[in-house]
């Protein structure tokens, strides 16, 4: 195992730093007061390759995985707004690329970036007012209609929503079956029947718009469904007769999706240590440097440590994911869940360090604790992140034990009532059985 980066990376992380520093934090604090569309850095962006249909390219050919993680870490220690609204189109462009024909791959995700100097915005709308972690209650329906499909309901809470070019939208064909009566459409921007709602005024991430999207006898074209008709009527038609499902391709993805999400939550956090350490450097409190202190060394070491710690997760995660090694314990959300976590706890105790300084806007520390919450809830909020690890753990686990039994059965001396092997084997069911009982 060899631990570090490649000079091609190493390249690139320096590249998206050099970007981060010259483009993004000079003027974030403007947007994050603002609460602006930053256009000009998204356009900077685009002319350094750092977004759009290129820069997919460029990820796409990445072998080991590790490019967008240190791309969505390096852009986030420059302003976590500011790089949301330059790759939050990619929301939108997953969900076309996990559910989409090839056609439709080919044309929408083209309409989610746009090409050369005309930017264009994605946007991927499933939360309701009633329905985000519990996905399977959205109550926003689509009606086929002749050849188009009537669009009704209210999403919340949507990053590019009512600014986006084109709208994913996840709604119902079939209340009763929950998430497998469910679809996905898109929208195009200025289609009669859709709108932006309220536009929330958030504590953080301010440079990344978030509003209510209105779908009102919002009329689209048949073809604007996700997969076609076909696949959508067998999978009606399994879900009717009962037939179970397959493995959850949604939960599959979003595990390899993840570790970005918690690359981005990392940014916030080194943002702030480095910050902190650059701070607390010329200071010293009654003749003593502060960094000499004791009291100070164990909180940065704890800081530095667990920042490392959520590092080494996220780049396992995302080499597993771009390696085709599944995912079976749950280690894309694992990632996403201790980054999420190290952001938020990080970001407040070096608010703690610092002192009363700490609160004032002067400072860009208030800054990084703000934008830090929001990596505890987006993407699965870190009370679900704790259910899918630790379902996908006992799975995993009670997988194990199976395999594990079935290795004993076959094992010689095991008919003949060999004393080691029937014991293991008995502990083993034993365990298996506790397993299984546990709700
Ligand atoms: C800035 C921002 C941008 C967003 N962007 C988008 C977007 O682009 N597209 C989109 O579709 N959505 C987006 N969201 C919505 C976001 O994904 C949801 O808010 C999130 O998934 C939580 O869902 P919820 O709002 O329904 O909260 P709820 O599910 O109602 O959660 C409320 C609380 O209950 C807890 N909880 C819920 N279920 C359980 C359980 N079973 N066990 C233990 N605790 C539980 C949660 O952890 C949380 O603490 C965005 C949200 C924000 C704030």
């Amino acid at each position: 195992m060899d631990f570090r980066l490649s000079e091609e990376q190493l390249e690139f992380q320096k590249e998206c730093r050099d970007f981060a520093r010259d483009h993004i934090r000079p003027v974030a604090a403007q947007h994050d007061r603002d609460q602006s569309v930053p256009w000009e850095v998204m356009k900077a962006a685009r002319d350094q390759k750092l977004s759009g249909l290129e820069y997919i390219q460029r990820m796409a050919t990445d072998e080991q995985g590790l490019l967008g993680v240190i791309y969505a870490e390096e852009l986030h220690w420059g302003c976590a707004g500011i790089a949301l609204a330059i790759s939050a189109s990619g929301l939108a462009a997953a969900g076309i690329a996990s559910s989409g024909t090839p056609e439709q791959v080919g044309q929408w995700i083209t309409e989610c970036y746009g090409t050369g100097d005309d930017i264009k915005l994605g946007a991927y709308a499933v939360t309701e007012a009633g329905a985000g972690s519990d996905v399977k209650s959205l109550r926003t329906t689509a009606k086929l209609d002749g050849d188009e499909w009537v669009l009704n309901g209210t999403k919340v809470f949507i990053t590019n929503g009512g600014i986006a070019d084109v709208t994913v939208v996840v709604a119902t064909v079939d209340p009763e079956l929950g998430h497998r009566g469910q679809a996905s459409f898109v929208v195009a921007k200025d289609t009669p029947g859709l709108s932006q709602g309220k536009k929330e005024d958030k504590i953080g991430i301010r440079a990344s718009h978030t509003a209510e999207v209105v779908l009102e006898d919002c009329r689209i074209p048949v073809e604007n469904l996700l997969g076609g008709m076909d696949k959508l009527d067998k999978k009606l038609e399994r879900a009717r007769s009962g037939a179970k499902s397959g493995p959850s391709g949604a939960l599959a993805t979003f595990e390899i999706t993840r570790p970005l999400v918690g690359a981005s939550a990392l940014g916030i956090a080194q943002a702030a240590y480095e910050w902190t350490l650059e701070y607390l450097e010329d200071r010293s409190e009654d003749g003593s440097p502060l960094l000499e202190q004791q009291r100070v060394q164990q909180v940065l070491a704890d800081v530095a440590t667990e920042i490392e710690a959520a590092r080494l997760l996220v780049w396992r995660a995302a080499w597993m994911g771009r390696n085709g090694v599944p995912m079976n314990g749950g280690q894309g959300s694992m990632s996403k869940l201790k980054a999420g976590d190290v952001a938020m706890w990080a970001t407040t105790t070096l608010m703690d360090l610092v002192g009363p300084a700490a609160q004032s806007t002067d400072l860009p520390l208030e800054k990084f604790f703000r934008d830090a919450k929001i990596y505890q809830i987006f993407e699965g909020t870190a009370q679900v992140q704790r259910l899918v690890v630790s379902r996908m753990q006992r799975a995993e686990y009670r997988q194990k034990l199976s395999e594990a039994q079935e290795i004993l059965q076959q094992a010689p001396g095991n008919a003949s009532g060999d004393a080691a092997h029937d014991s293991t084997s008995d502990a083993l069911s034993d365990a298996a059985k506790s397993v299984g009982s546990v709700a």
